[in-house]
């Protein structure tokens, strides 16, 4: 039998169109498979109508954060999450950790209310040489507002917002010890956690993180944190304004969630 031209052609279509559904299919089903065994850490910077790509806007925030409640996400500490890497405790289901790099004062005014009223726990990354000198940042008395709340963890960010990598390790050390040390006088709380000023890290770096009594470090990688995930390497989504609404998020999480589902089922294959 012979097909004319356009037959053939509308075959193609019908293949090729199964195959794209095929493979969406399969997509799709990784990123559930993916949501149900990892843990998804939010990378956050300001939250308000400020002309910066880093600053989502108030309804933004705030749609997310719904977003997650109807998903039937549960907000988890970064403590909650090395308990559970380090024994291998379980975890609610769609476990997310949300959190906010530099200190910025809309993480109190703006964001802490609307995570909040969720019933949410957020983290907050400070720079201790950046409070009470610059403006956008939170003070130390605002620091300790949040500590008060009972809800918010406040981990270091270094002391200066240094790219450790690019710093010889006696001053990397100096940037992870002294920032600890000064956010533990002002909160009265060990501090345990920490984020990688723009993503920046060495092999040294991790080793002074862990002699330094860090228990967990947040990069800029992209992905989803199980129990083979390094705690001093922790996976993150960023969060920056939306060009297509709540589009933008879902996509960024599923995005994370399908990378998270390919490397996991690589390292059970190799
Ligand atoms: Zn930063």
């Amino acid at each position: 039998m012979k097909l004319s031209g356009s037959r053939v052609k509308a075959r193609l279509i019908a293949v090729a169109a199964a195959v794209v559904l095929g493979l969406a299919a399969v997509v799709y089903h990784l990123a559930d498979y993916a949501a149900g065994t990892g843990v998804l850490i939010l990378a956050y910077h300001r939250v308000g109508d400020f002309d910066s790509e880093y600053a989502v806007p108030v309804g933004e925030f705030s749609a997310q954060m719904d977003y997650l409640q109807h998903k039937g996400y549960h907000s988890i500490t970064l403590d909650q999450l090395a308990e559970a890497i380090e024994t291998g405790a379980g975890l609610p289901p769609r476990a997310v950790v949300i959190t906010f790099d530099d200190g910025y004062w809309d993480n109190l005014t703006n964001a802490y209310p609307i995570v909040a009223a969720r019933g949410f726990v957020m983290t907050v990354f400070v720079v201790p040489e950046y409070i009470g000198r610059y403006y956008d940042f939170l003070t130390w008395p605002q620091v300790a507002e949040l500590v008060a709340t009972g809800r918010v963890t406040i981990g270091s960010h270094t002391m200066d917002h240094q790219p450790l990598a690019e710093l010889a390790p006696g001053q990397q050390a100096a940037e992870l010890v002294d920032s600890k040390r000064a956010i533990e006088l002002a909160t009265g709380l060990p501090c345990r956690h920490f984020a990688y000023p723009f993503g920046s890290f060495s092999q040294d770096t991790l080793s002074i993180l862990a002699g330094a009594g860090y228990r967990t470090a947040c990069t800029g990688i992209t992905g989803l944190n199980w129990q083979k995930t390094s705690l001093l390497l922790l996976r993150r989504t960023n969060i920056v304004k939306s060009r297509w609404g709540m589009w933008d998020f879902r996509a960024r999480i599923f995005y994370s969630e399908v990378k998270f589902a390919g490397e996991k089922l690589l390292s059970q294959i190799f």
